[in-house]
């Protein structure tokens, strides 16, 4: 890629720029193991924010941690989220817009991320790691690429038992220590930053709660992606369609010529669709956009199925949303004693959208990355971020990189480079806001 000649000359200047950097009071390594012991993990349909009060006990630390780093106005919500800023060194900060940087607290429902025994895989010489405490649980070299850069590196995973947390506890110990450097080094220049740790991210609901006016960042980036070198500035678009089925029930014994049983317009509608619809999960990545349907809820009375539509292209929701309607005709017309109806809601739109207007914010991220030596790869997101609902919200938020891999699962690992690196990335990045923005 055309990028690798920068790459590799801006790893000689940075090494030069960020040696003379005075390190952080701890390292983010350290502080990175202190927050994953935390049991953190979130619930499902809990009806209310933060979904678990465990949640608050992360963020009761890190707001003593924020005030003891002399961040300004730190604050944890009624909803549980954490609040602060750093102020700018600048002569004058209001010329630079303030950024903002957000992770979250909660980690994924899917696995259990109480007592994380986090294990140091010291100098990785190469190969598939088998996690100590279940044997069954091997991170691979043929599904993990990404293990032949990592050579040399210090390894961190779980012991097998439990996620590891680094989705998102990485991207928590890597703002917590960009904070530390900007503290230890007076002469890195930035505007103000704002700083919000978030609960709930995994299960959505936490962001709607998010104080955007009151944070009082113009432009703010999540730290929640992956590998080092991921930047993402594009999500898809999604909606969810609910095809309802209206048939009679009655006692069996007595249905005849009564009984409308609206599960076989049900079974009729998947199996035709399943004909109409090649796009699906199992089917498609990269840019391709799917139509999913991911419950079905079925009785005699009413059946009711539900469906993701995905679409990077915006515009292709609305053909997406044709297909399902014209398999609904069809059926229809078999089943004309049942009564079938369709809606859908948009749940949220494709980012990009909205940052094609600042460009700024993906090219500055690009260039941070260059200048800690990382590689950067723009990479669309199959799912929805913090940032999408904010971005709809007319913050604009694209998401970084924390270095972590295997999110939500018990292969979860970062590494020692992955969190440095990403760390240098966020103090780069607010220099470079100060730099073009002066
Ligand atoms: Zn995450």
């Amino acid at each position: 890629m055309k990028i690798l000649a920068s790459a590799i000359l801006f790893v000689v200047c940075s090494l030069s720029v960020f040696a003379q950097v005075k390190a952080p009071t701890e390292s983010v390594l350290d502080r990175f193991l202190r927050y994953v012991k935390i049991d953190t993990q979130s619930a499902e349909d809990a009806g209310k924010v933060p979904s678990t009060e465990k949640q608050l006990v992360l963020a009761k630390l890190l707001e003593k941690e924020l005030k003891d780093l002399g961040v300004q106005n730190v604050r944890v919500s009624e909803f549980g989220i954490v609040y602060g800023m750093v102020p700018g060194d600048l002569p004058d900060n209001s010329k630079v817009p303030t950024i903002g940087f957000i992770a979250h607290m909660d980690t994924s429902p899917a696995v259990s991320g109480a007592n994380v025994n986090a294990i140091i895989h010291k100098n990785y010489r190469g190969g598939d790691i088998v996690l100590p405490n279940d044997k069954t649980q091997v991170i691979t070299v043929e599904k993990n690429p990404d293990l032949k850069n990592l050579i040399g590196d210090d390894i961190i995973t779980a012991d097998g038992t439990t996620l590891l947390g680094s989705d998102d506890k990485s991207g928590i110990a890597e703002i917590m220590t960009m904070i530390d450097v900007l503290r230890n080094n007076p002469q890195i220049k930035h505007g103000n930053i704002a700083i919000a740790f978030t609960p709930d991210e995994e299960v959505g609901g936490g962001i709607d709660k998010f104080d955007i006016e009151g944070w009082g960042a113009k432009f703010a980036y999540t730290v929640d992606g992956e590998q080092l070198g991921d930047i993402s500035n594009e999500t898809w678009s999604a909606r969810t369609a609910t095809v309802t089925f209206h048939g009679r029930n009655t006692h069996p014994g007595t249905a005849k010529g009564i009984m409308i049983n609206s599960m076989y317009a049900a079974g009729a509608f998947l199996d035709a669709f399943k004909q109409a619809v090649p796009n699906r999960p199992e089917t498609t990545e990269g840019r391709e956009g799917f139509l999913h349907p991911y419950v079905a809820n079925m009785s005699e009375e009413t059946s009711t199925i539900k469906i993701l539509l995905r679409n990077f292209d915006i515009n292709g929701l609305a053909g997406q949303e044709e297909t399902v309607k014209k398999v609904v005709t069809d059926i229809q017309k078999r089943y004309a004693d049942v009564k079938i109806d369709y809606e859908s809601k948009l749940g949220y739109l494709n980012m990009k959208e909205v940052l094609k207007d600042y460009p700024q914010l993906t090219d500055y991220a690009i260039e941070a990355a260059k200048r800690a030596g990382v590689t950067p790869e723009i990479r669309p997101i199959r799912g929805g971020t913090d940032g999408s609902n904010l971005t709809a919200r007319r913050l604009p938020t694209p998401n970084l990189f924390t270095g972590g891999h295997n999110f939500h699962g018990r292969l979860e690992f970062n590494s020692r480079k992955g969190l440095e690196k990403s760390t240098e990335t966020l103090v780069n990045l607010v220099q470079i806001w100060a730099e073009k923005s002066r």
